[in-house]
């Protein structure tokens, strides 16, 4: 049966997945969620032995029912190659008590990748199907890794166009680079003078601008989204929960049926959010343990029902989880005030007006599953050394966030539930962090030379990925401040 999807805001009609893909953002200002949650088609044991490209098809046709089968996998197949760097695709480590799902095995060597390497496909082929002959335009803002990811999955793609937006002074300095040196007339990148959350905000406004939207359309363009809120970002992240419980089946760690954790280092809700559908769809997921940096609005949300942006924000060694705004939670907080929109609408407004809203006991007996946790720059980097010392492992801040809150929810609940920290970028994104942590004798300061002193001590490799742009050219330096956004758009596009 076909899956529809409707705006979390409860305006206008409900579009198709592919509708969904193109416009981003829905006209009322909401997300894109399924009119129903599909079941698997499946027990978790039949995915055992698929390949990732198998596992991605039979959870994603659930989802995007307007693909036909030859257009999905052939998406799939162009997405899942060997751009990235082993053919497991998602591998798991096992350290220290805790499975690790590595998700940074891509070309960004980041998770973003896991779903921007296939967004542009099934963006294209949207397109195609719903016959649209404008150029799309992709505006992004990025706390870092989304960035590099959309630029590498859309350069060169005929028929769009993207521009990413970043905090200048908020990402990691290998995360900047791989930004400023990407190739590509169809690209721009633009830091702008602000955080995040002001460049995710700006980008919200620039999508709801409707004569901007009208200029664009006289011109033969049209804006979409590569952010987590496209609904072609959430639906291939499911993928890798069921691989990863697929695998653990196979491997015969666990037994068929038993219930396992994921912990998630969590920034915009995006990937968490996917486990929480894997587990709605039937997939065996006891808690989903929520870990967050110093910007910890999540787990005082999960502790006391207030969501409350009304705070410092806070630079921390794990940037990609520096946001006070979570985008994705707003699916959530729908799906928990019973898919009533006019209630969740209220919530939103009151967010964007006051910076905060609180939910009512009803919806908060239907959070249990979760449990928020926080760690800070100490503990991070603290986990980060416990773990290299006792087993060699090494991981980056992101994931060591994870890590560390998981040592403290099983000291709390002495909970045994086998447990899988998604493990969400590799530590040569963030070698400065991850060396000052594992040896800070090192004096070592720039970057790459830091990347030889990691893999040294390591023994692993320098990812290409950080080889391509150890020598390669800065090609964009625009700056610019939040008010000026819309202009630098106008400006790339010639108008
Ligand atoms: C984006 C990102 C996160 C946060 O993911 P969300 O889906 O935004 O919650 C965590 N770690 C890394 C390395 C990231 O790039």
């Amino acid at each position: 049966m076909d899956i529809l999807y409707k705006s979390t805001r409860g305006g206008g009609k409900p579009v198709t997945a592919s509708e969904a893909i193109l416009k981003g953002l829905a006209d009322d200002g909401g997300l894109f969620v399924p009119e129903r949650i599909p079941a698997f088609d499946r027990k978790p044991e039949e995915f055992a032995g698929l390949t990732y490209a198998e596992t991605a098809y039979e959870v994603m046709k659930l989802y995007l029912t307007d693909y036909t089968e030859e257009e999905l996998k052939d998406c799939i197949a162009r997405a899942y190659d060997d751009k990235f760097d082993t053919e497991k695709i998602a591998p798991m480590a096992e350290a220290a008590g805790a499975f690790y799902l590595e998700l940074f095995h891509g070309a960004t060597i980041a998770f973003k990748d896991m779903a921007l390497s296939i967004l542009p496909h099934l963006m294209t082929t949207a397109a195609k199907k719903n016959h649209i002959s404008n150029e799309i335009v992709i505006l992004t803002a990025t706390s870092g890794d989304t960035g590099k990811a959309a630029l590498a999955g859309f350069a060169g793609v005929e028929g769009t166009r993207i521009i990413v937006f970043y905090p200048k002074s908020g990402v990691s300095p290998i995360q900047e680079r791989q930004m400023v040196t990407q190739k590509g007339d169809n690209t721009f990148v633009v830091g702008i003078r602000g955080n995040f959350d002001d460049a995710q905000s700006g980008v919200k406004r620039i999508f709801s601008d409707h004569e901007l939207r009208e200029r664009l359309a006289t011109r033969g363009f049209q804006f979409s989204s590569a952010n987590s809120i496209n609904i072609g970002r959430l639906v291939p992240q499911i993928v890798y929960y069921v691989y990863a419980y697929a695998s653990l089946l196979g491997e015969g760690r666990i037994k068929s049926g038993e219930e396992i954790n994921f912990v998630v280092p969590t920034g915009n809700f995006g990937n968490i959010l996917a486990a929480y559908y894997a587990r709605a769809m039937g997939l065996p997921i006891r808690r989903l343990i929520c870990a967050s940096n110093e910007n910890k609005v999540l787990f005082d949300f999960f502790s006391s029902g207030i969501y409350d942006r009304n705070r410092e924000f806070v630079l921390t060694s794990s940037p990609s989880m520096d946001i006070l705004i979570s985008s994705n939670l707003e699916r959530l907080i729908y799906r928990i005030a019973g898919e009533d929109g006019a209630k969740n609408r209220a919530f939103m407004e009151s967010l964007a007006a006051e910076g905060t809203y609180t939910i009512d006991d009803t919806m908060r007996k239907e959070l249990e599953i979760f449990y928020g946790g926080y760690a800070d720059g100490r503990e991070t980097a603290e986990r980060i050394r416990e773990v290299c010392e006792k087993t060699g492992y090494v991981m980056d801040t992101h994931t060591a966030v994870a890590s560390a809150v998981y040592e403290k929810y099983r000291r709390e609940t002495n909970d045994t539930t086998k447990t899988v920290i998604v493990s969400t970028a590799s530590p040569f994104k963030f070698t400065k962090s991850v060396m000052e942590a594992v040896d800070p004798s090192c004096k070592e300061t720039d970057d790459f030379a830091l990347a030889d002193a990691l893999a040294g001590l390591s023994g692993l490799r320098v990812p290409r990925a950080v080889e391509e742009i150890r020598n390669a050219p800065i090609v964009h330096d625009h700056v610019c401040g939040i008010p000026e956004m819309a202009d630098m758009v106008c400006g790339f596009l010639g108008m």
